[in-house]
């Protein structure tokens, strides 16, 4: 963990303090002063815009080379047998839980009930019919799917990829090789854009302040609470649950040994960054084997992310709230597939599960003008959610471990 990591959570912070303490400040003098209306605020406008489009810049090439990477460090194909189902089903299942958890928090504390944002955005798009939701994950053309940044078509084709490379011998291991250099180019130039973020956090959350005013700190701070409180009770009930019931040992002695993972993973904000702390910590304090463990923990930091999506379950909430929009039980159902499959596209970089939300989004119709709203508290609830991303990991790999017959450490 790197200070610069440290500092940069620290100045996205600072940027959204001070970005909310400048639009409410601004935001009833924009319509008298003609330098604030006219040139700060739009300034500010286009800094927010150029931000959250050099974001959406890395997601097709970021997912698609991490997905193929992904797939790929399975190894040999044929350990993709019992190991491969066990972490993929525990992987899903408490996902799936995690967004459950996620949209029960949403639904009982309500985040944006009250902030009654409209005119934003017409009306909302139907949502789709769920079997059409399926239907359309399967590309017909793969490069048309890139070329649309269609998520699901490009996850599904990218674990096609990733594994029939692996039967492909040598030539499948050289274009593998290939992706891992373009996943590693994409990781550092996700790195340079997040420099950006305290002045893309401040000018978002400026902007959204000024034109609201004071009336969004309290949904803010409702969505804040309901992911933290969310991630707290999915971690302790969950993984408590997992490490008792697989690896028959106390809570605490797991949670004391992955919590340098862990704390790495809220500082750093990304599961990728903290792989080699949570290989260690699995390895070194829980007793794993190098083998499960090299498996399991990779693959994971690249496909489970529950933090992720239980963080889009509340959020898909919020903005439905705030727009003043119903979701009926269909549409929350939608939620939790498109939610599930939306967090194993999101790449384990910082801001990653902001641009997989749009896809949430639009998937159960709400307006993608709802990520402007969640863009200002982000990197708030990316520490959490990455902190549990990481913490499943080694949950789940603990688990596999000791189902597996493994003697774990005392
Ligand atoms: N930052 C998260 C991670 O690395 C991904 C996300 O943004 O949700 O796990």
């Amino acid at each position: 963990m790197s200070n610069k990591k440290v500092s940069l959570l620290w100045k996205i912070s600072i940027g959204f303090v001070l970005g909310i303490a400048f639009g409410f400040v601004a935001g009833p003098m924009v319509a008298e002063n003609a330098i604030l209306g006219g040139y700060v605020m739009p300034f500010l406008d286009a800094v927010g815009k150029i931000f959250l489009t050099l974001l959406k810049m890395l997601i097709v090439p970021l997912v698609f080379s991490s997905i193929v990477v992904g797939a790929a460090s399975v190894g040999d194909p044929k350990t993709l047998g019992r190991i491969g189902v066990k972490t993929l089903v525990l992987y899903l299942v408490t996902t799936a839980v995690a967004i459950v958890i996620g949209l029960a928090l949403g639904n009982i504390i309500q985040p944006g009930v009250g902030m009654n944002i409209s005119g934003v955005t017409a009306e909302p798009a139907a949502a789709k019919p769920l079997l059409d939701v399926f239907l359309d994950i399967f590309p017909s053309n793969p490069i048309d799917s890139l070329v649309k940044a269609n998520m699901l078509q490009i996850i599904v084709f990218a674990l096609f990829f990733g594994v029939a490379s692996l039967y492909a011998g040598e030539k499948g291991k050289r274009i593998v090789g290939a992706f891992e250099s373009v996943a590693e180019v994409m990781y550092s130039m996700t790195h340079m854009i997040m420099r950006l973020a305290p002045y893309g956090v401040f000018s978002l959350i400026a902007v959204t302040a000024s034109k609201y005013g004071l009336s969004i700190l309290a949904p803010f701070a409702k969505v804040i609470a309901a992911v933290y409180l969310g991630c707290v009770l999915h971690a302790l009930i969950v993984y408590s649950g997992l490490i008792a019931v697989f690896c028959k040992r106390s809570p605490l002695w797991y949670f004391k040994g992955v919590q340098e993972a862990s704390i790495t993973a809220f500082v750093t904000r990304s599961s990728s960054g903290t792989l080699p702390i949570t290989i260690a910590n699995v390895q070194e304090n829980l007793g794993v084997s190098e083998k499960i463990s090299s498996f399991v923990l990779p693959l994971g930091a690249t496909i489970n992310m529950d933090g992720t999506a239980l963080y889009q379950g509340v959020c898909a909430l919020f903005v439905a709230q705030a727009f003043g929009m119903e979701l009926g039980l269909n549409a929350q159902i939608g939620i939790i597939v498109t939610a599930t499959l939306a967090s194993i596209g999101t790449a384990g970089v910082p801001g990653a599960g902001l641009i997989m939300l749009t896809l949430v989004l639009t998937g159960v119709g709400l307006p993608i003008e709802g990520i402007g709203l969640v863009a200002g508290i982000d990197a708030v609830l990316d520490a959490i959610r990455t902190c549990v991303n990481v913490t499943g990991d080694t949950a789940v790999c603990a688990a596999v471990a000791a189902s597996e017959g493994e003697k774990l450490s005392k």
